[in-house]
């Protein structure tokens, strides 16, 4: 049986409480108390209480949990640059922020959902279904959420797009900044890079870093391959990177289906290919996500989601503005410390990404802050996936 979606989730401010509700033709029901959910209404979550001591509600919390985290409620569809037989590396890299200028830009900035950059729903849902748990005299001490007394966890990660991050050594501004404050990070990398890589991926290996996989080749299409392709591809890769005992994935550009999820079961350990709330490059309108900071599972693959708002959407909103990214990654980075969630960031060290000046500087301050709180669980996503694993009774 799937570990729960739902249970086994605290928080340190839990300021919802349930009161019965006649007011709605729809009958009796619930108030949350206004304010506390991210929507400034109250709002009212129908329930029955059918003998003392049990709260029904009446919908199913984990069935709605499992279509957002699964994103089941996105317009289906392929993006048409999916069929591109191009690595995304042969455009021009002003081509490229372009497009991103044009096509999701003005998702982020629109009214929506899931909100940007926070989205609070899922979680909102999970402290519904613990104060249902209160009042029903059922609720159980959950395990710890994050291990050694921390209330949040902090995982920096980077993908490698390009040969040229080798060729001119652009990780090491990353990897210096985050070594400097004692922190390391995973380093994501396409198998069509090995011979060029290999070496860095050495160094940042022995300086105590995870290595980890970004697809055969960076294009559009990997995701949309047969699930069995997808699986022998993972297997070559979980070989050739054998050295460095790869446990994660991150798929080119995001793109990500229920087939690649199933042909990396088994292979690798984690996925890391999901953003809590984003806009996908020609995806479906609007925007999309998991809706939840917090690592789940898709069948017997972990997933952690990108829950800091990712350089690639943060530069065709900002520029190189380093006082602007600081300060929406500050602000997400508050939030999901204040829900005891995962804070998951992602950087390229690619030239006209995360390696320019403004972005460096903004990555110093993101860095800085998870450095200097005590609370936080400082951890390579390897580590997330072993202890999640582990919380949730799940074999390795
Ligand atoms: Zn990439």
């Amino acid at each position: 049986m799937s570990p729960s979606l739902v249970r086994g989730f605290h928080f340190p401010a839990e300021p919802i409480t349930l009161r019965p509700w006649t007011g709605s033709p729809a009958g009796p029901g619930v108030y949350i108390e206004p304010g506390v959910l991210a929507t400034p209404e109250t709002v009212a979550i129908p329930f029955t209480q059918p003998e003392p001591g049990v709260v029904r509600l009446a919908w199913d919390p984990e069935a709605s949990v499992q279509r957002l985290v699964t994103e089941a409620y996105v317009p289906a569809g392929r993006p048409w640059h999916s069929r591109l037989a191009v690595p995304s590396g042969w455009i021009p890299s002003a081509v490229r922020e372009a497009l991103l200028r044009a096509s999701v830009a003005p998702r982020l900035r629109a009214e929506g959902f899931p909100g940007w950059p926070v989205e609070s729903l899922v979680e909102d849902i999970r402290t519904i279904v613990r104060a249902a748990e209160a009042a029903s005299g059922r609720r159980r001490s959950p395990e710890p959420l994050w291990p050694g007394g921390h209330t949040w966890a902090a995982v920096l990660s980077h993908d490698f797009d390009s040969l040229d991050a080798f060729r001119h050594d652009r990780w090491k501004a990353l990897a210096e900044i985050e070594e400097a404050h004692g922190l390391r990070s995973s380093w994501h990398v396409c198998s069509e890079h090995l011979p060029a890589a290999f070496r860095a991926l050495e160094t940042l290996a022995a300086r105590g870093h995870e290595i980890a996989w970004h697809g055969p080749r960076h294009d559009y299409r990997f995701a949309f391959r047969p699930t069995e392709r997808i699986r022998r591809e993972a297997a070559a890769a979980a070989l050739s990177l054998g050295a460095f005992a790869p446990r994660g994935f991150r798929s080119p550009n995001f793109l990500r289906t229920p087939g690649l999820l199933a042909g990396l079961e088994d292979v690798f350990g984690y996925d890391s290919s999901a953003r809590d709330t984003a806009a996908e490059l020609f995806g479906a309108p609007g925007r999309q996500g998991c809706c939840t900071v917090f690592p789940f599972f898709h069948g017997r693959l972990l997933e952690l989601p990108v829950t800091i708002p990712d350089d690639l959407s943060i530069r065709c909103l900002y520029g190189d503005d380093a006082e602007r990214i600081a300060t929406v990654q500050a602000g997400k980075l508050g939030w999901i410390r204040s829900r005891a969630g995962m804070a998951l960031a992602l950087t390229h060290p690619e030239s006209w990404i995360s390696v320019t000046p403004g972005a460096l500087k903004a990555y110093g301050k993101l860095v800085e802050a998870v450095a200097a709180d005590p609370d936080a669980w400082r951890a390579l996503p390897r580590d997330v996936e072993a202890w999640w694993r582990g919380r949730s009774g799940a074999p390795t």
